[in-house]
């Protein structure tokens, strides 16, 4: 019976396969068929006397010829109502559905497939709850329509008006915008509550998603109201001015401005680049970002001092007491500044110098610097120039670039408002050049007096002339100075400070300037000169006088301590007391006391801070003769060593070394601190009596210091840098000096005191330096093998 009735409901229909779309009952849909077999599948309903096809959907919409497992297992049974052809071979079909169907069998055929579908049964019941479920729908159904998808008001009757509630989920499901799977899912509800629920669900996801969109477009929208009503009455607030005969804010602004660049004394180029700016600005909405660029590249142009120009002091002996005030010693420097300031009187517009001020820190180059733009009453502005890598940082950056400003010496010139300053730049030795330009080869042009008349900065872009600017460089050393701005400079070498000469400083400068600093007066803190002696000696070493300056300085707070809380009305330091305000002592006098040591030699060298004494090791390994160099040693310091080390091997015998040693041993030279680099020939001959006395195993002298280039041969060649690394020997408690016979006539840069201390012993042989440093000399060497000193004259040179 059951069998029986399923057979009576179950019909063979031909079948139309649907592609991202569905049928539901009681719709009444057109369809346009486009596939061979579906047209032909459409052809065989109508011959039906049913007229009945089954519409079933395609899971996959690109299939052309799906076959059972790719069809959904519910579609509809629907009468085709007409059928239309199309030009293009499809055709349009009008089909209302008429009930659910399940997918029995999948029957393919060669001109069309054909479905055995089961109807489902449509039930009927309706309870309380499904009523419940019926409205909610309906409700939900109308604040839908009210939100999004406009429903024709007849349409939307309709749907209220229907009775059964599977009808009523259906056609809910046919007027929402849904995803095929959704509705195929509500297609396959066959309970009547499931399917109303389902649709609800639906439902109010689509009204969250409009309510939703709603907000998202009435923000938007409220947003271009404000706009445009701002607009609306900014533009009524301008038609009121005209109106009242007054001129809006902008014009205001742009008179202002044009007022200020009329004054402003620009060059033609830069004026006219001004006005054109101005002129963009003017048709620019108030406050739009590109307003702002413009505005700030205007008021850079205006700030810069095109013509403002200080007047020179001219009087040579006024400033010749400011030099003296600010500074003791350093002649040589105020000599020169001296002679500026004459010329500079005789011819009224003359090529600045540049000078170039070259010694370690604190030898007061920069206060130097101050004390030049003082003597001439000019401004004065510092940029430092250490770490420079950019070009741009000299020369700026192109107005394009969001945030651009002008260069380091734009920015100076502004901040010297005045353009003949004083412009100092600091450690043009430090800059580097990588990838993003040459900031060297920016600085060219600017030193250049033949071209820095028209200076050509990326920001500005108009030319700036600084041929009145007085520029002066520091650097600490001169090797590291691009060779082509070096070429443009004068340099002026300030070497280091005797220990007299930073007593006087300390005496004279620095002390009356620190308790002026600090509030103090002369009578409340005294410090005996046996104090700051002490100060140098023992907390300092330094060529220049920094460091002393600064343990002064820790001094006077502690005094003014002392003195505010009225333990003392006088404070007084000398020699005696100074553990008590600065601590233990940093260093020890004479370090170079300690025990001769085999494979040491002391060599000195000039640092970037100054001169230093310099120990070097040697040590012997067995191995092949290899010569191991380490300390961050530079091509040309290796090169010298092993120009050393031939004239070792070349000596051997002579020497009074084991024949064959290069053959059976690694020589290894080390040169403290390993971390610093280190470069230049002067330790050539340091490093050569290191491996000599490490093979000898004759120990070398600890208080000999020596500098000085060796050749294959042992000649000893001269060195630069004498005076700073005399003086750091002699800081170091050196007695004896070992120097390049040809360097005899830099003695005379040496200060007297500091000669009188020292023996200095001018050698121009690699043996004359053995005879002096190694313990014992030569002695036990055989003197028939040794070859004529050089200089067969007195080699040593006693100074009293
Ligand atoms: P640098 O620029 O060479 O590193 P500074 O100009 O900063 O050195 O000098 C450091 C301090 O030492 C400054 O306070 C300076 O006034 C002082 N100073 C250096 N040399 C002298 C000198 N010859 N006379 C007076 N003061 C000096």
């Amino acid at each position: 019976m059951e069998a029986k009735s399923r057979r009576q409901r179950s019909k063979v229909l031909p079948l139309l396969p649907l592609r991202g779309m569905l049928v539901f009952p009681y719709m009444v849909v057109h369809l346009d068929v486009g596939r061979e077999k579906s047209i032909a599948a459409v052809e065989a309903a109508l011959e039906r006397e049913d007229r009945l096809v089954a519409l079933v959907a395609q899971r996959d919409v690109k299939l052309d010829q799906p076959g059972h497992d790719d069809l959904y297992q519910v579609g509809t049974i629907a009468e085709v109502k007409q059928m239309l052809r199309l030009p293009g071979g499809t055709i349009r079909v009008l089909v209302e559905g008429f009930r659910r169907a399940r997918l029995q069998r999948f029957l393919p055929g060669e001109a069309y497939c054909l479905a055995e579908v089961a109807e489902v049964p449509e039930p009927g019941s309706r309870g309380p709850q499904v009523e419940a479920l019926m409205r909610t729908a309906v409700q939900l159904f109308e604040s839908y329509t009210r939100l999004g998808k406009r429903v024709p008001a007849e349409t939307l009757m309709s749907i209220v008006s229907v009775e059964e509630p599977g009808r009523l989920a259906d056609t809910l499901a046919a007027h929402l915008t849904l995803k095929v799977e959704d509705k195929q899912a509500i297609l396959e509800a066959t309970g009547v509550g499931r399917r109303l629920e389902a649709v609800i669900e639906l439902l109010q996801r689509e009204l969250e998603i409009l309510e939703l969109e709603r907000k998202i477009s009435t923000r938007v929208r409220k947003q271009m109201e404000r706009t445009q009503r701002e607009y609306y009455l900014r533009e009524q607030l301008k038609a009121i001015h005209k109106e009242l005969g007054e001129r809006d804010d902008k014009g205001d602004e742009a008179q202002d401005y044009r007022a200020r660049i009329a004054k402003s004394g620009m060059t033609p180029e830069a004026q006219e680049k001004a006005l054109r700016e101005l002129e963009r600005l003017e048709k620019m909405p108030p406050m739009s970002a590109e307003g702002v660029v413009t505005r700030t590249y205007l008021d850079w142009l205006l700030a810069l001092p095109w013509a403002a120009e200080t007047v020179d002091q001219l009087d040579i002996d006024k400033a010749e007491g400011i030099l003296h005030e600010d500074h003791y010693g350093l002649d040589k420097v105020k000599e020169r500044i001296l002679e500026y300031l004459a010329v500079r009187r005789l011819v009224e517009r003359m090529k600045g110098p540049i000078l170039c001020l070259v010694g370690p820190p604190g030898v007061g180059k920069t206060s130097l610097a101050k004390s030049i733009a003082r003597s001439l009453d000019r401004k004065f502005v510092r940029i430092s120039l250490g770490g420079v890598r950019d070009e741009a940082e000299i020369r700026g950056h192109r107005r394009t670039y969001v945030g651009a400003l002008p260069g380091r010496i734009i920015q100076g010139m502004r901040q010297a408002s005045s353009r003949n300053p004083v412009f100092l730049m600091d450690e043009i030795d430090k800059m580097s050049a990588d990838f993003r330009g040459d900031p060297a080869s920016a600085l060219l042009e600017v030193l250049d007096p033949e071209q820095n008349s028209a200076f050509s900065d990326h920001y500005v872009e108009a030319a700036f002339d600084l041929s009145k600017v007085l520029f002066i460089t520091t650097a600490n050393t001169l090797y590291n100075i691009p060779r082509p701005l070096l070429d443009r400079m004068e340099t002026i070498i300030i070497p280091g400070y005797t220990e007299e000469e930073k007593l006087e400083i300390g005496r004279r400068h620095i002390l009356p300037k620190l308790l002026t600093e600090h509030g103090l007066k002369p009578s409340q803190l005294r410090i005996s000169a046996g104090g700051i002696r002490g100060i140098i000696r023992a907390y300092t070493r330094e060529s220049g006088v920094r460091n002393l300056e600064r343990e002064l300085a820790a001094i006077c707070r502690k005094a003014a301590v002392d003195v505010v809380r009225g333990k003392h009305s006088q404070v007084r330091v000398g020699a005696h007391n100074l553990v008590q305000y600065l601590g233990a002592p940093r260093y020890r006098t004479g370090e170079a006391e300690d025990d001769n040591e085999v494979g040491v030699a002391m060599g000195v060298a000039v640092t970037e801070a100054g001169g230093e004494i310099m120990p070097i090791e040697a040590a012997l390994m067995n191995g092949k003769g290899t010569l191991m160099l380490t300390g961050k040693l530079g091509e040309v310091m290796r090169e010298s060593a092993q120009a050393g080390f031939s004239y070792i091997r070349s000596r051997q015998a002579a020497l009074g070394i084991e024949a064959g040693f290069h053959e059976r041993l690694d020589i290894h030279v080390h040169i403290p601190e390993g971390a610093i680099p280190k470069d230049g020939p002067s330790a050539g001959i340091t490093m050569a009596t290191a491996v000599v006395s490490a093979l000898t195993k004759r120990p070398v002298r600890r208080d000999v210091a020596m500098t000085g280039e060796i050749t294959l041969r042992g000649q000893v060649l001269p060195i630069g840098g004498m005076k700073e690394k005399v003086l750091a020997a002699h800081r170091a408690g050196i007695k004896t000096v070992v120097l390049p016979e040809a360097n005899r006539k830099d003695l005379e840069e040496i200060p007297m005191n500091v000669r009188r201390k020292l023996e200095f012993v001018m050698v121009g042989h690699m043996d004359d330096v053995l005879r002096t440093a190694l313990v014992g000399g030569l002695d036990a060497v055989d003197p028939a093998l040794l070859p004529l000193p050089v200089e067969p004259q007195q080699p040593r040179l006693h100074v009293n």
